[in-house]
């Protein structure tokens, strides 16, 4: 049995879906929880797509795929998810709409259920602050896309309890993936060291030194990088990459470093907010599904 047994992912959004897929393929009961109809429509069919291509390349049994989409129930109604051991909150990056969501759990689930947040910037001190009990909430960070990338950050807030980082920790080995602890600063390791990579391509472009495609190319051809920066924030979503930026900058007293850009704004203004909205620095809209 895994470490957690009911796990509620909240949102169904580009890592909420994947949060769900990796933790129902380790044997956890899933409850998908999304306020949006469309969102719950959406997911269990993206699940289905990426498992089957994992059976396309020999990486998964058949049947894998059906004991773990019987695993996930797409849910509209917190009250809908049964037993929680954990949750694990992905939901779009606002504190208040965190917030809000944990404090609705706290009279809900047990008192030894563990609130994690997927937060990529937001202070996880803060969240846990305005909830009843803080010493059960933490951060768990996955990366995009989470059913692939091997890194969780395991963010450790001011009040969060030992015990609770420890399974954590624990249940990210049993999703297969890397857990790193860390303490709960603004951006925590990966992101706080990202933001200036997105921050000074967008002036580069900003300041007519090159366009979006060359940055790109000159990062991935000669700098070794896998995706460029534009290709990266495409992939993350313009609006949470914007999100996540500007609570950054915030939360350090709006240094200089790591100053969000006009452009970051207006995209999102326009609605391009990269693959998922069909258009962002790049086209999508050929794409299928
Ligand atoms: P997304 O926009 O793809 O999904 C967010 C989901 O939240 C949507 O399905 C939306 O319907 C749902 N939602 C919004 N309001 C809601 C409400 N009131 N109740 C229930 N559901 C609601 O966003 P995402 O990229 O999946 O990001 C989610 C979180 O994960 C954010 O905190 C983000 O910072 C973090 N994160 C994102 C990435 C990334 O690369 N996109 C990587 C690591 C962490």
């Amino acid at each position: 049995m895994p470490i957690f047994n009911s796990v509620a992912v909240l949102g169904a959004g580009t890592m909420g879906t994947g949060i769900a897929q990796i933790c129902a393929q380790a044997g956890s009961t899933v409850y998908l929880f999304d306020a949006f109809p469309d969102a719950l429509k959406r997911a269990p069919q993206r699940i289905e797509k990426d498992l089957s291509r994992a059976v396309e390349l020999g990486k998964l049994a058949k049947e894998d795929v059906k004991n773990t989409l019987a695993r996930i129930h797409t849910v509209n109604l917190l009250e809908d998810c049964k037993d929680l051991d954990l949750v694990v909150e992905a939901v779009s990056e606002s504190l208040d709409l965190k917030v809000d969501l944990f404090s609705q759990l706290d009279d809900h689930v047990s008192g030894e259920c563990v609130l994690a947040t997927n937060t990529s910037s937001l202070s996880v001190t803060q969240i846990a602050a305005r909830t009843k009990l803080p010493h059960r909430v933490c951060g768990m960070h996955f990366f995009n896309p989470p059913a692939r990338m091997k890194l969780v950050e395991v963010v450790a807030a001011h009040q969060t309890d030992k015990s609770v980082v420890e399974r954590v920790a624990g249940y990210a080995i049993e999703l297969k993936k890397t857990p790193v602890v860390t303490k709960d600063t603004p951006g925590f390791i990966v992101n706080r060291v990202a933001r200036p990579f997105y921050g000074e391509a967008l002036r580069c472009v900003g300041e007519g030194l090159a366009d979006h495609v060359t940055v790109d190319r000159i990062l991935r051809d000669g700098g070794g990088f896998k995706m460029g920066p534009f290709q990266l924030m495409d992939l993350i979503g313009i609006d949470i990459n914007f999100a996540a930026t500007s609570s950054v900058w915030e939360a350090y007293f709006q240094d200089p470093r790591y100053r969000p850009h006009p452009i970051q704004k207006q995209m999102v203004d326009a609605g391009f907010l990269g693959q998922k909205s069909g258009r962002g620095f790049y086209d999508y809209s050929g794409d299928k599904g």
